[in-house]
This record gives structure tokens, sequence and C-alpha cells, in this order.
């Protein structure tokens, strides 16, 4: 996801540009399909260190339920800022330096590949446990039987907690 960004840099501090975006990214994350493009806007502000991207963007991720384990989908939206440098200026400063080895730079063709940055902020949005829906029953733990669906003949068994907050209640 490469914007070019050489007019830009050409410009005077404090100018800006925003650039539309649509497309389909294949091969997003081991464990992440994304199911529509990635689509939205990225407004690009010249700074006195490179281009500050702030992205606006949308798409729909393949997820796998984590209590019936059927994959499921889920619309997300991102907000994200970046700053790109260029990679060509050699500078010892030491963001400038971490922001260089994270790939967060403008590259001698002048482009910036949002791409890494949109992942980074896919994965910290993640919630801790992805759910088909909050009322997902999850699978029976003796027959294996997803109980979205229907129920399964399995006698419950009650958990430790379950049986002591029975007595506790006698
Ligand atoms: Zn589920
Ligand atoms: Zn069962």
């Amino acid at each position: 996801m490469q914007i070019d960004v050489s007019k830009l840099l050409q410009s005077k501090v404090g100018d800006t540009s925003s650039y539309k975006l649509s497309e389909k990214v294949e091969n997003f994350d081991k464990e992440i399909k994304l199911i529509s493009p990635i689509s939205g806007e990225v407004k690009l502000l010249r700074t006195d260190e490179g281009i500050l991207a702030q992205g606006n963007i949308e798409t729909t991720l393949e997820l796998k339920c984590s209590r019936c384990l059927e994959m499921f989908k889920k619309k997300i939206k991102i907000d994200f800022e970046q700053e790109y440098v260029p990679s060509w200026e050699k500078n010892s400063d030491e963001i400038r330096e971490e922001e260089r080895q994270e790939g967060f730079i403008i590259d001698e063709s002048n482009k910036i590949d949002i791409l890494e940055t949109v992942r980074q902020d896919i994965l910290i949005n993640m919630p801790m446990e992805l759910v088909c829906k909050s009322s997902c029953r999850s699978l029976c733990d003796q027959c294996g039987q997803n109980l979205n669906i229907k129920k399964c003949k399995c006698k419950k068994v009650k958990s430790i907690s379950e049986r002591k907050l029975k007595d506790f209640l006698k």
C-alpha cells in the first residue's frame, strides 16, 4: 500500500494533501484474513522531519471464534497516525533510528508504505477474546457439538465453582 509523497516533500512545512484508498490485500497476516479492501482516506502533512500520515480506514476481517471455533466476519475502523522520515537522511537521532528499523520511512523513490502501520494498528485494536457474538454458546466440552447450532444430549457436569455456589446457597 504505497503512497507517492514526492510532491508534498517539495512543498513547505505545514502543507497537506489527501489520498483516497481502496486496496485489496492478500497475505495480510498469518492469523488474520482481510475479506474486503482496506478503504478510507489518508491525510498527509509535510513536517520538518518528513511526512505525517493520518489515516481513517476500514476493512472487514475474517476471524476464528475462540469459543465455537467457527469463522466470523468483523468490520473494523482504524484511525492511525504515523510519521515517515526520509531513508536517505543520515541522522543518529534515536527516534529516527527506531522508525527506520520498523520501516516507517520514505524510500528513495519518495514513497511511503502504510501497510505496516495499518497492520500494527489492527493488531493493537484486536479484542483479547475473539468471539463471534457475546452470546456464543461455545462447543460442548464432552462431545464437541457446536451448541449454537443444536443442543447435545450430554449430561452437564457442574464445575467445582458452580457446585460450591450451590452448597453455599443451601
Ligand atoms: Zn462462536
Ligand atoms: Zn455434548
